[in-house]
Formats: C-alpha cells, structure tokens, sequence
C-alpha cells in the first residue's frame, strides 16, 4: 500500500513549536493547496497506480485548518472513493484538535487512519518546546480515537528536543508503547535555522545528547515496537532541500535508517561472534546491514581483534 502525500501546510497557525520553521519558509503563514491540485494528483496517481493508494494529508494540522476548507478536500479526496485503488484518506493532525466533531468528518470522509504530532509524552518538554498542548491532551485524543474503533491510529515522536534527556525520551517511549498505538514515526530532532531551538543552540543553551546516543534510543525503540506489534513507518527526517539548506545541528543524517539496521545487526552479531567464529552466512538482503554503514560492524569487531567475515546464502 502507497499514499499520495499531500502536503497542506497549517495556515495562520498560531502556534510556534520551537522545532518548527513552516513560517520561515513560507513567508508569514503558508500557501493554501486548493482541492483542483488535490485533484490533479489524485488523477494522475490513480491513473498509473497498480497497488493500494491513499490520499494523504500530511503537515501536521490537518483537521485545525478551517472546517470549511478541511471538508473540501475531504470531499476532492472522496471523488476518487470508486476507484479500484482507492484505500481511504490518512491525516496528521495535533492531539488537541480532535473531538468527536471533528472525528465524525473524518469518518464520513473516509478517513482510515489519523497520525498524532505526540513528540513527547513529558509536559515539562512539551512546554520548553512552546507546543501548546499537554501529555493528557494525548491521552484524551488517543481515548476518543480508539472508542470510534474505526481509525488507524498513528503516534509520531521527536527524540532529543529541548529540555529531554536519554531517560526522559526512555520514560517518554513507555508512556507512547502503553497507548497501543498501530503506527509509530520517529523522528530525531533536526535543529533548523529561524526557530527557537536554533536560537538556543546558537547561544548554548540547548545542548543536544549526542549522536550515538540517538541512535542507541532509535534501536531501542525499534525493537521495542517490534517486540509490541507497533509498526514503525518512519525513522529520521526525509532529506529535503529545506534541510540541506536550513539544519544547524541535532541528528540529520541521510542514512539515518541504515545506521540503526547496522547497529540491530551489531547486536545481533556480538551475541555469535568471536575469534574462534568469525565466518557468518546471512541471507543475501542482510549483506550490507551485517557488514554495517560504512563497514562499521567490519570495523567495531576488528578493533575487538576479530576479523569479521559475512557471507550470503
Ligand atoms: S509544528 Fe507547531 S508551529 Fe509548526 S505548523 Fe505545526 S503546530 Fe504550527
């Protein structure tokens, strides 16, 4: 199953979430995406599709933009509902604008899942951050989405903002694990040019943890949500000319993903390997993850005196 990613940037918002530079970019409140570029992509995607689509409204606020105008592209959304392709709409949106208005749009309009903008289940964190809603306004929203039975429900959290340490961001995951989410994005914390936490970091205030402990967090959490059935559909920012151009620091990385597979495979491996059993067969798709990111696995054991050997089967 695919999307088609529509990106409706959150107009006017009157939040300013320290990681956020949506108004940077734009100028002052964004562009509005009208429902005839809705359509046109929605044509052209179920024209050439052979597989599951939905169409996906991503950018954070979804159901804060005006009712009106959220019901409109619902509705262009919905024109494409006979189509042999067609598989719902998914929305993101933040946990303090659902309720059981706004819930019964969405399950008119076809709506099959909803992504909640969690980032951090720590109320001390959520303000540092200037979020504007709290750990219970999450737990609110998950309660009245999962009572509609209807919804896939997705959470999305930032590792290492302001104010977070490993154990806040370990506290934080348990809080997410025991909300039974079905989806989870994790996303380590870019810190961008013209926001608060730019701000910060340039004046030293915001010292972020380092980079391998992200990526010890990240694995953790992968194998947590494995162990826990939550399916994790997102690790790390997808790079973007804003973010070549605009991060400052934090954890951007463009093999974000392939470094924790590495590192899982690590693990993996430290359990079997030693000097006397150094030759490893593994199939043939985990090749490059046991030999790790840059042949870093081949290396960690190298420096323990072992020379790793992999091979394919
Ligand atoms: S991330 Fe925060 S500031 Fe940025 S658009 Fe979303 S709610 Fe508004």
């Amino acid at each position: 199953m695919g999307n088609i990613s529509l990106f409706i940037p959150h107009l006017g918002c009157p939040h300013k979430c320290s990681f956020c530079n949506q108004n940077t970019i734009t100028g002052t409140d964004g562009h509005r995406v009208e429902p005839e570029q809705v359509r046109a992509v929605c044509k052209e995607q179920f024209e050439k599709t052979t597989q599951k689509l939905q169409v996906a409204f991503f950018g954070g606020s979804f159901t804060a933009i005006p009712k009106d105008y959220m019901i409109e592209l619902l509705e262009t959304a919905n024109e494409f509902a006979d189509e042999k392709y067609f598989d719902g709409v998914r929305i993101s949106t933040r946990p303090d604008c659902i309720n059981s208005e706004i819930l019964d749009i969405l399950k008119k309009y076809n709506v099959k899942a909803i992504e909640l903008g969690t980032q951090s289940m720590n109320d001390e964190v959520l303000e540092l951050n200037e979020r504007g809603h709290t750990v219970e306004d999450v737990e609110n929203a998950v309660g009245l989405i999962k009572k509609y039975g209807c919804f896939e429900l997705g959470l999305q959290m930032m590792i290492g903002l302001y104010g977070s340490d490993e154990q806040t961001e370990r506290n934080s995951f348990k809080k997410i694990v025991s909300l039974a989410p079905d989806t989870l994005r994790i996303y380590p914390t870019v810190i961008m040019n013209g926001t608060k936490l730019g701000d910060l970091y340039k004046q030293g205030v915001y010292k972020p943890f380092g980079f391998e402990t992200a990526v010890n967090l990240c694995v953790d959490f992968l194998l947590e949500c494995e162990k826990n059935n939550i399916r994790v559909i997102k690790l790390g920012l997808h790079s973007s000319e804003d973010v070549k151009e605009n991060a400052i620091g934090g954890f951007y990385h463009p093999a974000f993903g392939e470094i924790c597979g590495s590192e899982i495979y690590r693990r993996k491996l430290e359990k079997i390997v030693n000097k006397q059993n150094n030759i490893i067969t593994v199939p043939k798709r985990d090749i490059s993850k046991a030999i790790g990111y840059k042949k870093c696995n081949i290396k960690y054991f190298a420096n323990k005196g072992i020379e790793l050997i992999v091979k394919g089967e």
